[in-house]
């Protein structure tokens, strides 16, 4: 309700009560802003000719500074548990929805901006972004759908020409940071905090909870919708809907323990309702494998959503999302556990398929892949290089008996490891050896075993310090690195002449206290 005399009356801090959005217009203060970076493919998506790009409003439409032809700007009202306990009303705090394109292929695509100003949601903050982590944004996105994992998109980088106040370190000193805004793309924002916002406030709502649900089924999930339409089919849909969510979301966490990604803020309003990476914050690829790695400095000491408990909180947050659903009597306590049960089961079929690939097995070898991890963990070995080099071991030719040429095609990830440790490692290549060579019942050559796993296992993953050299140059005015890394990124399962630098290991000043650092909401 807008209160008369005020101008920005509809971004007052408060319960949105009985509504899933606000609308709510761009207010970000833009001084000359300009496009740093964009990616053909989302553009692609949404039919648009490269050439708008170029066009000298571009930077102002797409900061929100001038208001887009068509478009009506809302925000989203969703809750969400933070950290294992329930939050509240969350929303979006920064990121303003444009409204859909439908495009040629008759998809339906949401452009979203974040970082654009205030919302109702925005409680205490300023609902703005800035340059480090919308670069990251970005990057991060565009990365992850290169190498197939699910995920929102991101058709461009802006930088706003405003300062935005922040205290990195949570030092009392704030500084004036660059401001920037990155314009998200998905078929749909929708979280799981989407639904418990509204299950939370009691029975009224819950016809709203009923309301979301046919919303998302009818256009995201239309086979289910259809299969419902049938008379003789007397299923209940929400319930295959739970289930294929959570399918989705432990297919997604499958994926993201193959590529080392640690999201680092899965909390539940950071859970997409399509199975996807959403909401990039202080998120990383693992370099040394480290199970209780945790980017996010605002996780520790606690290490909530380390690298290794991830499949753990899926499964809690599933929990959560089916409770939602729960209560408002859209599925009972038995579909919500086996909702449950598919997780766990989905989880471990795309969890086992996928190790079986990276190694290049023909069949699913459980003591050999946890011995692996183990002797990875005690000598922090580079989760991304160590596999992409096992393919260069050769099984199907003479087996060296010298141990020293064993580990040769691994010597670059097995630098600085003892002699005791050389033992552990020479005894798991050997048996790796054996089950390719004599356990396969694929008769492959080493060169086809080769490209089969370097399909899988990555040879270029963006790095915590290549984001953060990135971002050094940017903050200097220098985007180049930006524009490198998001070409590189394109293809991270090829190789790519002259680029081998990006596959390299991280640099000592990686690892300075307080470099790499990051932490929730920036
Ligand atoms: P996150 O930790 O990024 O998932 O954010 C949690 C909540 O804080 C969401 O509701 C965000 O929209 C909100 N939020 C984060 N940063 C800002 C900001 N700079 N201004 C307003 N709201 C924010
Ligand atoms: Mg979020
Ligand atoms: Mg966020």
């Amino acid at each position: 309700k807008e209160l008369p005399g005020d101008p920005r009356s509809d971004v007052i801090p408060r319960k949105v009560l009985h509504a899933c959005y606000s609308k709510v217009s761009p207010s970000v203060q833009v001084n000359d802003p300009q496009l740093v970076s964009w990616s053909d493919s989302v553009a692609d998506l949404l039919d648009l000719d490269p050439k708008e790009f170029q066009r000298p409003d571009f930077p102002l439409l797409l900061s929100g500074a001038k208001p887009l032809p068509g478009a009506m700007p809302y925000a989203q009202c969703y809750g969400g548990h933070q950290f294992g306990r329930w939050a509240g009303q969350l929303g979006d705090g920064r990121a303003i929805t444009l409204g859909e394109v439908l495009n040629s292929r008759g998809e339906r695509w949401e452009l979203q901006l974040k970082g654009a100003g205030r919302t109702p949601y925005s409680r205490f903050s300023d609902g703005l972004a800035v340059l480090r982590s919308s670069i990251r944004e970005f990057l991060g996105s565009e990365a992850m759908h290169c190498l197939g994992i699910p995920t929102t998109r991101a058709l461009c980088l802006l930088t706003t020409g405003r300062g935005v106040v922040r205290d990195m370190f949570y030092d009392g000193n704030p500084k004036e940071e660059p401001g920037a805004i990155v314009c998200r793309v998905s078929q749909s924002f929708l979280r799981f905090g989407s639904y418990q916002i509204h299950a939370s406030r009691g029975k009224e709502d819950l016809e709203i909870v009923k309301k979301l649900a046919d919303y998302a089924i009818r256009h995201h999930f239309p086979h289910i919708e259809k299969r419902s339409m049938n008379r003789s089919d007397t299923s209940n849909k929400y319930a295959a809907w739970v289930v294929e969510v959570a399918e989705r979301t432990a297919t997604l966490f499958a994926r993201w323990q193959g590529v080392g990604f640690t999201h680092g803020v899965l909390n539940t309003d950071n859970m997409s309702i399509l199975g996807q990476t959403i909401d990039y914050g202080p998120f990383g690829f693992l370099d040394g494998f480290d199970p209780s790695y945790t980017p996010n400095t605002t996780d520790l000491p606690g290490r909530r959503y380390c690298f290794a408990n991830q499949p753990d909180i899926g499964l809690w947050n599933i929990a959560q999302f089916a409770e939602a659903l729960a209560a408002a009597e859209l599925i009972n306590e038995k579909e919500a556990d086996y909702a449950m049960e598919r997780y766990g089961d989905k989880f471990m079929d795309e969890y086992e398929s996928m190790m079986t690939k990276k190694l290049g097995l023909s069949k699913y070898n459980k003591e050999m892949i946890s011995e692996l991890l183990n002797n990875m963990a005690v000598d922090k070995v580079d989760y991304t290089n160590f596999f992409r080099l096992l393919s260069n071991v050769k099984a199907n030719h003479n087996t060296p008996d010298d141990d020293e040429e064993l580990l040769k095609p691994l010597e670059a990830v097995l630098l600085d490891i003892g002699k005791e440790r050389k033992e552990a490692w020479i005894k798991w290549v050997r048996g790796y050896i054996q089950e390719v060579s004599c356990g396969s019942d694929i008769t492959s050559s080493d060169e086809e075993r080769k490209a089969r796993m370097d399909l899988v296992n990555p040879k270029y993953i963006l790095r915590n310090y290549l984001c953060q050299s990135a971002i050094d140059a940017a903050e200097q005015g220098d985007f180049s690195e930006v524009n490198n890394l998001i070409r590189l990124m394109k293809r991270p399962y090829e190789e790519q002449p002259g680029m081998e630098k990006y596959a390299g290991l991280p640099p000592a000043w990686a690892y300075r206290p307080g470099v790499c650092m990051l932490s929730c909401s920036s």
